[in-house]
Order: C-alpha cells, then structure tokens, then sequence
C-alpha cells in the first residue's frame, strides 16, 4: 500500500451495492452503503442472520463482487481488478479469518502458515519456516507445529487461521464470525488475540454474533436489511441488545436542525426524545431574570430530551443546534420512548442515572460558569448529590473542615456563635451558591455552621479536599472567584463575631 495516503481512510467505501440474481428474481442484499474505517480501527460488524454482513465483508475481501460502488483500500480502487490483480494484492495486504477455520487439512500446522508467504512469493525459504514458527508463538501453538489441523481442537485451529492470516504482515486483517464456532470461554480467547492485533497496529473488521464481544470493539457498524444503521445511533443505545436495536431503529424519524436552531425549549412539554448523529448541540438554563446560562455542549451518539420523557414533563433545559454547523438527530416520540425503556432494563438505569447526574451537572455548570464544562465534570465524576433535611447541620463552626458544598436545592443558614455560645444567624444561602470553601482555603477550622433552613431540604454536592483542589487548579477564574468570595465572607464573619464582643 502507498505509505502517502496513511492521512486518508484505510478503507472508503461508496454506493456500494450487491444484487443477486436468484430464479425468483433480483435480491438486493446490500443496498448503496457508504463507510470509512481508519488505520487502526477495531470494528465490529453486527446484525441479524441474513441482514448482509458475509455479503458486506466479502466485496471487501474480494471473495464477492460488487453490482455497483467503490471500494478502495489504502488508495486502491479493490473493486475494479481483475482476478490476478486482486489475488496478488490480497495476498499482501489482507490477511482472512474465516468462522469454520479452512485449514488445509493435509498439511501441517507450519505448513499451513508457510503456504501464503510461498504463495506469494515472500520472504526467502528460511524465513518462511523461522517467520512462520514465531507467529506460531504468538498465537501459543507452537507445540502443535507438526500436526495435522484434524488433530487439533476448533479454537487451537483459530489460533493457526490467525497466525496464518499473519504471515505475509497485512496491515489490514478481515474475519467472519471467527468465533462463531467456539464455545464462550474459547471465543473470549480468540477475541483477545485480535485486540493484540489491533494494539500492534493493524486494522481489523470483524463480523460477530457477540454482543459483549461487540462492544470491546472500538466501532460498531449495524446492518439492518441490508444497510448500515446510523452509527451513532448504535452508540448511544449501546446497552440494547441486536434485536431491539434493530426494533428501535425502524421507529425513528431522522430530523435536521440549522446553526442555532432551538430543539427543545425549557418549561416546554417534552414529547420526544433525541439521539444527536450529527453536529453539536448546546444545552442552556435559563436564570429567573431571563437570561440564558450556557451549561454543556453534547456530541454525536449522546442524547437528550430524556428528562421531561421520564420525568416531570417538562423541559428542564434548552437544547440548540450549535452555530457552526447544522444538526442531524434521530428523534423518537414518546410512546416508541416508552417501548424502548420498557424493553431495555440497563438502558433505562442508565438514563435514571444520567438524570440525576445531569442534573447536577447543569446547575453547577450554571453556578460556576467560569469553568468550563470539562473541568466540572471531572471533578464531578463519580459525585452524587445529598439531601439533607430541615434542621440538620452540614457544617459545624469550631470543627476541622474537609469538605466543600455546591448548594443545588434548598435554603441553609449560616450561623455563629455568639458571646453566651448561642448561634446566631447571619446569613442564608440559597440554590446555586457554596460554602465550606473557607475551610478549605487557609482557615482549617469552619468559622460558622451551616444548618438547613426550617420547612426546608438542601440538596448539595459535596466535594472533598482533593476533588476541591483539582477544580481551583482547573479554572484559574474559579480560584480567584472563589478567593474574593472567601475574603468577604470572612470579613462578614468577624464584623459580626467583633460586634457580638463589644456589645
Ligand atoms: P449474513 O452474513 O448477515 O447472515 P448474508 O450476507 O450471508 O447475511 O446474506 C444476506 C442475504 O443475501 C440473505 O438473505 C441471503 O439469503 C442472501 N444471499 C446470500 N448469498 C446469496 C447468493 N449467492 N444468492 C442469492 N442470495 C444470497
Ligand atoms: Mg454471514
């Protein structure tokens, strides 16, 4: 392959399409697909039986032909050579792992491995035999070299099909349900030998009927009848199995929003829920005032709309295509919604969860908009939000402080003691602001208690010293925020403690 095209897809594929011709007339099993896969890529093929993967890889490998489209393959036009072109270039640049192995049953295990570098005229005799022994180490059979494959179990003869694959060093590797024919454990065997493929630098597309398997891979291509499903429509629904995605994707309905279109609207009725293909979308709170908070950008394979959907009803937030380019999403109205969660187990915890944390999430952001959306999530990971009831205190004055509080929901006062030891009250808080950050800046004891309001709940995030640290060193605009803040309340504290004293 030419080393000046390494900046371009390894492979590109265009309109590529395959029509059979059976006595009942033209079947078209795969319909004008288009797909780039990059240098390095571990991709997956998935879909159900009949859908069109051994089609779709085999135009690849040139086992089949093309009715119509392109395929190139490190810049070269695959699909238009002849056989003695394709055998010569496949034989170099493609290494095949196929689901019933296909060893040659009358020769060795090295002979099998040796027998594509001869084919091809590679490498001289003694690096043949010494090349083919090596790969065989690598693939732990090199204590089975001079066996037949009939004398071998099914997954020892995998192991041989990869080594042999290997031979001539492809930088591409094709395999079609390679573990199809393996019981679990030796399939999971099998797999990891391909990821080491792929960590050593090769490219690698493979069809499999493993969904867990599947998903270590780092693409997923679905077919469906024929067609490749929107790829980052699989990712976000990752959590589904084969089928219901399959379902799922027969009920979407693909809509385009232009550069700074709004898709959903706060305090709106929710009645669809969306999955972003394409572009940028800008999530905004709007302020009592009327202003908008920017809050979080998402990207292609997330989603969102799934608040009011399982929730309350209404939009907690404004979704806009962002201003560069225009916004392709999958929007799936309520009752497909509820098919869809009521379907999925995980996928609905996981958008449970994703409610809460985004929550969270976006009323920080609102809070603290001098930090940027990474930052906070950062320091956020793995932060879940308290509640706490009327009366309790969260913070202690006098005791050591580690901790540092983001007011989500809810009112707390803020107290010190007076003369006699009474508290007194010199503050409230209200949502969106914090506290404990004192302590945690200099003055280690707390210089007053915080206790949730009466009638009222507080719902907090709390972040300890270390999380803290990572936020002030994140945002050099939030430590200084924070700094200022810091000063004044403490000059608050003592002007109230100093007129106690004098009084
Ligand atoms: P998969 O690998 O996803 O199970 P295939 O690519 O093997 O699917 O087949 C896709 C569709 O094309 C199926 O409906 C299959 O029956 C049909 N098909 C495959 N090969 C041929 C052929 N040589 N002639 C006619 N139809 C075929
Ligand atoms: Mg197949």
């Amino acid at each position: 392959m030419n080393s000046n095209t390494s900046s371009q897809p390894l492979i590109a594929i265009k309109k590529l399409l395959k029509i059979y011709k059976t006595p009942a007339g033209d079947f078209t099993a795969v319909k004008g697909v288009d797909v780039e896969v990059q240098r390095g890529e571990f991709v997956a093929v998935i879909g159900k039986s009949g859908s069109g993967k051994s089609t779709f890889i085999n135009m690849i490998t040139g086992i089949d032909r093309p009715t119509s489209g392109e395929i190139m393959i490190g810049g070269e036009p695959v699909h238009s050579f002849n056989e003695a072109q394709m055998a010569a270039w496949r034989g170099r640049n493609l290494g095949i792992v196929f689901q019933f192995f296909q060893l040659f049953p009358t020769l060795t295990i090295l002979e099998n491995v040796i027998l594509p570098m001869e084919l091809n005229d590679l490498y001289t005799k003694s690096e043949r035999k010494a090349r083919a022994m090596h790969l065989l180490s690598k693939v732990e059979m090199t204590e089975q070299a001079y066996k037949l494959p009939s004398m071998i179990s099914g997954g020892q003869q995998q192991r041989v099909a990869i080594a042999r694959a290997l031979a001539n060093d492809p930088p591409l590797i094709v395999a079609d349900e390679p573990t199809g024919n393996l019981d679990s454990k030796t399939a999971a065997k099998i797999f990891s030998l391909f990821e080491d493929l792929v960590a050593s630098g090769k490219t690698i597309l493979m069809v499999t009927h493993d969904s867990d398997l599947a998903r270590r891979a780092n693409r997923t291509i679905l077919i469906s009848d024929g067609e490749i499903v929107n790829e980052y429509l699989v990712r976000a629904l990752s959590k589904l199995t084969q089928d219901q995605l399959v379902e799922v994707t027969r009920n979407v309905q693909p809509q385009i929003f232009q550069p700074g279109a709004t898709i959903v609207r706060q305090g709106e009725v929710g009645d669809k829920f969306y999955i972003l293909l394409d572009g940028k979308a800008d999530v905004y709170l709007s302020e009592p005032g009327g202003s908008q908070v920017y809050v979080n950008q998402l990207k292609r394979g997330e989603y969102f709309g799934e608040m009011a959907l399982l929730g309350g009803g209404l939009r907690t937030a404004t979704v806009k295509a962002s201003n560069d380019a225009p916004v392709s999403v999958a929007a799936l109205d309520d009752m497909a919604f509820n098919q869809l969660i009521a379907t999925s187990y995980t996928l609905r915890t996981e958008l449970t969860g994703l409610i809460q944390q985004r929550s969270v999430y976006d009323q920080l952001q609102a809070v603290s908009s001098s930090l940027t959306a990474k930052t906070l999530a950062a320091a956020l990971e793995n932060t879940d939000s308290v509640t706490y009831q009327a009366g309790r205190e969260i913070v202690k004055q006098g005791d050591v402080g580690t901790t540092f509080y983001f007011l989500l929901e809810g009112k707390v006062d803020i107290l010190v003691k007076d003369e006699q030891g009474k508290d007194e009250l010199v503050n409230q808080l209200t949502k969106g602001t914090y506290f404990g950050e004192m302590a945690l800046m200099g003055d280690s004891r707390r210089m007053a208690t915080v206790r949730v309001s009466k009638g009222r709940t507080a719902k907090v995030v709390e972040l300890n010293m270390q999380e803290f640290e990572k936020l002030i060193a994140a945002s050099e605009q939030f430590k200084q925020n924070i700094s200022k803040v810091a000063g004044v309340r403490k000059k608050e504290l003592e002007g109230s403690g100093k007129r106690k004293v004098k009084k």
